[in-house]
């Protein structure tokens, strides 16, 4: 307890882009080692990273996602970045065929 450090301790915490918290609790590391993994690391608090693995947990089962194709990683990262609602997702680039066709 002798070294004890301010500036770590403001790292641990985060404006949340989904619940709006100012200053909640962050996660310890990016949940991914991937652009998209710090971007939640930056932007999502542990309470609305908990609600997105019961969530992507609910996704999985009802559409049957097979985590080890890589489409299907694309398809839940994509839900992902809708449900933490992160700052810098592009709707336009999803690459989720899902049946309709493009706009005129
Ligand atoms: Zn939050």
């Amino acid at each position: 307890m002798s070294e004890a450090d301010p500036a770590t301790d403001a790292a641990t915490s985060v404006h949340c882009t989904r619940c709006g918290a100012e200053s909640a609790p962050a996660l310890e590391r990016a949940p991914f080692p991937t652009e998209l993994g710090e971007r939640v690391l930056r932007h999502t608090c542990r309470d609305c990273w908990q609600a997105w693995r019961a969530m992507a947990i609910k996704i999985i089962n009802e559409y049957r996602l097979s985590l080890v194709d890589p489409a299907h990683q694309d398809a839940l990262m994509e839900q992902l970045a809708i449900f933490l609602k992160l700052p810098g997702t592009d709707a336009e680039a999803t690459n989720v065929e899902v049946g309709t066709p493009p706009a005129p």
